[in-house]
């Protein structure tokens, strides 16, 4: 199973991700955590990469291509993963097509306003890397968990990135529909209840 997960910021991706990694042991490969991981060892990729994360702003193809390909080489070829936020550009999705055999691309519909909502309420905890949202943190995170804002949540990166959803990475919904591999799921409800949807639209 070598799936995809598109959807715009907020909608919720990596958290689904990572329900259906726990629950069936395929790999989860983010390419926002793997630039982050990067940046806080200010790797000479993290150097590079810094400043467009925090903007908001898409990080070549080229570069991004070539991270996916030396991650994708460190596992068996027939490895099972779920793609979160690779492909983004249609360079991107032509490029995976030689380095993966994608049986589905699974698309998160989530209203902008929803998104937004997200966004802006969502924290990440520095140590643990755990992601909460304010509105519905547990009471006790605060005392486990240093929750800090991720400096592309800000209004500014938000808008930036949506944008960039809506320019680059639509054409990508349609490289997929067009190939027959898209699925679309309803993303509004909670992670244990889109991951079963995920599973479903997978599985089926
Ligand atoms: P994410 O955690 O998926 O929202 O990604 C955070 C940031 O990492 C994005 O706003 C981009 O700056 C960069 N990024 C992640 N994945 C990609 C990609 N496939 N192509 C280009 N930039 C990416």
């Amino acid at each position: 199973m070598q799936i995809v997960l598109l959807g715009p910021p907020g909608a919720g991706k990596g958290t689904v991700a990572t329900v259906l990694a726990g629950r069936t042991g395929i790999r989860h490969i983010s390419t926002g955590d793997l630039f982050r991981a990067a940046v806080k060892q200010r790797s000479p990729l993290g150097c590079r990469v810094a400043a467009l994360l925090q903007s908001g702003t898409l990080v070549p193809d080229s570069l991004t291509i070539a991270v996916v390909r030396e991650h994708l080489r460190t596992m068996p070829r027939e490895s099972a993963f779920i793609l979160d936020g690779f492909p983004r550009t249609v360079p991107q999705a032509e490029a995976l097509a030689d380095l993966a055999d994608i049986r589905a691309a699974v698309e998160l519909i989530v209203p902008e306003p929803e998104v937004v909502r997200r966004l802006s309420g969502r924290r990440t905890c520095s140590a643990c890397g755990a992601t909460f949202n304010v509105a519905s943190m547990p009471a006790n995170a605060a005392r486990f968990c240093s929750p800090v804002q991720r400096e592309d949540d800000d209004p500014t990166a938000v808008r930036r990135r949506l944008h960039a959803y809506r320019a680059q990475t639509t054409p990508v919904v349609e490289y997929y529909r067009a190939a027959g591999l898209l699925r679309r799921i309803d993303g509004t409800a909670t992670p244990p209840a889109v991951a079963d949807r995920l599973y479903a639209a997978v599985s089926g």
